[in-house]
């Protein structure tokens, strides 16, 4: 709910710099260790943009992000589901230690809109 309501304002600060009057489509990246369901956003996005005329007949689109680690010993890159020590090992060289190399992400892609 926070997140969908921040990108909301982000959106709308930005729309306005840009003397855009109707906000057609908003894209946003997810990690997928935000742990974040598209059904949950898309029905807070619904929520909080039905008040709100620059969103009216908005669309969000939602692009995952996996989760990949990247080993602190050999500096392979792999993916994962859930990281955790002693149960991810890196599948070069057999080390459990890791850094996180992707699956964090929380931002705004990209949105268009009309400028009316
Ligand atoms: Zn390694």
């Amino acid at each position: 709910m926070s997140l969908i309501s921040f990108t909301l304002d982000a959106v709308e600060q930005a729309a306005k710099a840009h003397g855009i009057r109707r906000v057609t489509e908003i894209r946003i990246v997810v990690g997928e260790l935000r742990m974040a369901l598209d059904d949950q956003l898309q029905t807070a996005f619904r929520l909080l943009t039905g008040d709100r005329p620059l969103f009216e007949g908005a669309e969000l689109h939602i692009e995952k992000r996996p989760v990949c680690l990247r080993c602190t010993a050999c500096g392979e890159i792999y993916p994962s589901s859930i990281p955790r020590i002693g149960r991810d090992v890196c599948p070069a060289c057999g080390s459990e230690e890791f850094a996180i190399e992707s699956g964090r992400e929380l931002y705004i892609d990209s949105f268009e809109g009309d400028e009316i």
